[in-house]
């Protein structure tokens, strides 16, 4: 068997960055429920977002108590290496 194509510029070209997605976000650690907005990929081969932005894409912050989530989001970064950041403060 012959393995030779890594993620092919095929599959890269499919990972679009999709348009804002607005979700209700029922706050982890005080309960409250508030309205966000996050992108469930991004790709910085394709688009230009700055950090600060970037970050209010795939984080949402409880009004209530400053807490904050971070978001299940698809990044092709810069270099084309896919990257999947997910819920990581649940302990
Ligand atoms: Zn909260």
């Amino acid at each position: 068997m012959r393995i030779s194509e890594p993620i092919g510029e095929k599959a890269k070209t499919q990972a679009m960055t999709s348009p804002p997605e607005h979700i209700q976000v029922a706050c982890p650690k005080c309960g409250h429920v508030y309205p966000d907005w996050y992108r469930p990929s991004i790709n910085l081969t394709l688009e230009h977002f700055d950090e600060e932005y970037l970050e209010q894409a795939s984080t949402s912050t409880c009004p209530e108590c400053g807490h904050k989530v971070r978001h299940n989001v698809l990044t092709v970064r810069e270099d084309g290496a896919w990257e999947f950041s997910g819920e990581d403060e649940t302990r």
